[in-house]
């Protein structure tokens, strides 16, 4: 029995308590009062329910081609490093997982992972749903892989094969990005109008297929807007932000950072930046999550779009707290409880009522914080076979001091168990 003490925080309560996790069943058995016998040193910091990233791309699949950028092992480490105690894997991969078969055979390759992954299917021209239940990924248009549409009719067309289903949206507008293909920078390639003309449209998809909508990565101010109204009206639809859409805009641009800093879409405007950030804050974006999007140092140089993040998700996140004054329950909403309530309906038996809630019978993962210990990122500490980091230099306000893994303790500190 691993025994965890302090300070808790839930979506909805913030409190002290003690938390007993059964390592045989990796379930939390009890959540009582304190009786100062942790296991863990926990002074200074918050323990969250194990945090959770719905946006990852780990790279591995059965053609292995991309296996030097990431795969599932040192994705998990990130992962862990990273304080994420289980994420879910996306689709655009050379060997695509969009049918019974390919599924099970991605699916396969992550039994030994040192976290819980998800694998969303991938949705293209012509293909269906699978006979399982899984969470499905679309590609509006052109990013990084082969999975995407040229047309919104050939979209539609699919996607009416989906009713009901969850499927989650890479919102740029094909056309729109490729009228904009001769523009100067990066940031212009891809406009703000992309993403905004393709929310509208997923919307429209969500609402006449009866779709458990979710779109990722979303940067823009005026975007939100149909985003909120769309959920006003009841339209089942939640929303991603990435860390990097939070933390950087388009000012902070420079000929030595640029490329590093190059993804899809792309960095907006510091006024956009500040609404995400709102956004998160008051609920109308449901999930922080991160595009890990793992590329080599030589790609990155030569102008590959996506950066990654696993490894500095927990500290992220005291960013928020601390520059931003996100209450920890509000964080524990956007990192453990909504991305638990997505993954729930996937997971296989023995994860109990799943993930994302500090409470007897979820799965016995936690991610705890140090609010008082910064974490400067240095190459050196990454996890991630990619190597590299966005935020190289940056000094976090806090950082991960354990993570906890089905009642397995990995501690930042050095701590033993
Ligand atoms: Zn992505």
């Amino acid at each position: 029995m691993l025994r965890v003490e302090g300070r808790i925080a839930n979506e909805d309560a913030e409190f002290d308590g003690a938390i007993d996790i059964d390592e045989q069943t990796g379930l939390i058995t009890k959540v009582g009062p304190c009786e100062g016998r942790s296991d863990v040193a926990t002074e200074g910091c918050v323990i969250f329910a194990g945090f959770g990233d719905l946006h990852v791309h780990a790279r591995e699949d059965v053609s292995g081609r991309e296996m030097y950028k990431e795969d599932f092992a040192s994705a998990s480490a990130a992962a862990i490093h990273g304080g994420v105690t289980h994420f879910a894997d996306m689709p655009n991969n050379p060997a695509a997982p969009i049918d019974d078969a390919s599924y099970a055979a991605k699916e396969k390759l992550t039994t030994g992972a040192g976290v819980h992954i998800t694998l969303y299917g991938g949705i293209g021209p012509g293909t269906r749903p699978l006979a399982r239940a899984v969470p499905y990924k679309a590609f509006m248009g052109p990013s990084v892989g082969e999975l995407f549409f040229s047309s919104p009719e050939q979209l539609e067309e699919t996607i009416a094969r989906y009713r009901g289903c969850n499927v989650s949206f890479h919102c740029e507008d094909p056309l729109i990005l490729n009228s904009s293909r001769g523009a100067a920078t990066h940031e212009q390639r891809r406009p703000a109008q992309a993403e905004i003309s393709a929310t509208r449209f997923a919307l429209q998809l969500i609402e006449k297929y009866e779709l458990q909508g979710k779109l990722c990565h979303f940067s823009t101010g005026e975007g939100l807007k149909d985003v909120i109204a769309a959920k006003a009206r009841g339209v089942k639809v939640t929303c991603e932000v990435t860390p990097h859409h939070l933390f950087f805009d388009d000012t902070m641009l420079s000929d030595e950072n640029r490329l590093w800093l190059q993804m899809n879409p792309p960095l907006r405007g510091r006024e956009d930046r500040l609404r995400m950030i709102e956004a998160l804050r008051m609920g109308a974006i449901d999930y922080l999550a991160t595009d890990h999007a793992p590329h080599s140092l030589e790609e990155k140089a030569n102008g590959t779009s996506g950066v990654p993040h696993l490894d500095t998700y927990g500290a992220f996140t005291t960013w928020l707290m601390v520059e931003h004054r996100f209450t920890a329950p509000q964080i524990a909403k956007v990192c453990a409880a909504n991305p638990g309530r997505f993954v729930q309906p996937y997971l296989p038996k023995g994860n109990g009522k799943g993930f994302g809630r500090v409470e007897e019978g979820y799965v016995g993962s936690l991610t705890v914080l140090d609010l008082k210990k910064p974490y400067v990122v240095t190459r050196e500490s990454l996890k991630t076979k990619c190597g590299w980091s966005p935020f190289e230099g940056v000094s976090f306000p806090g950082s991960v001091r354990h993570t906890v893994v089905r009642g397995r303790v990995y501690s930042q500190d050095g701590d033993k168990r």
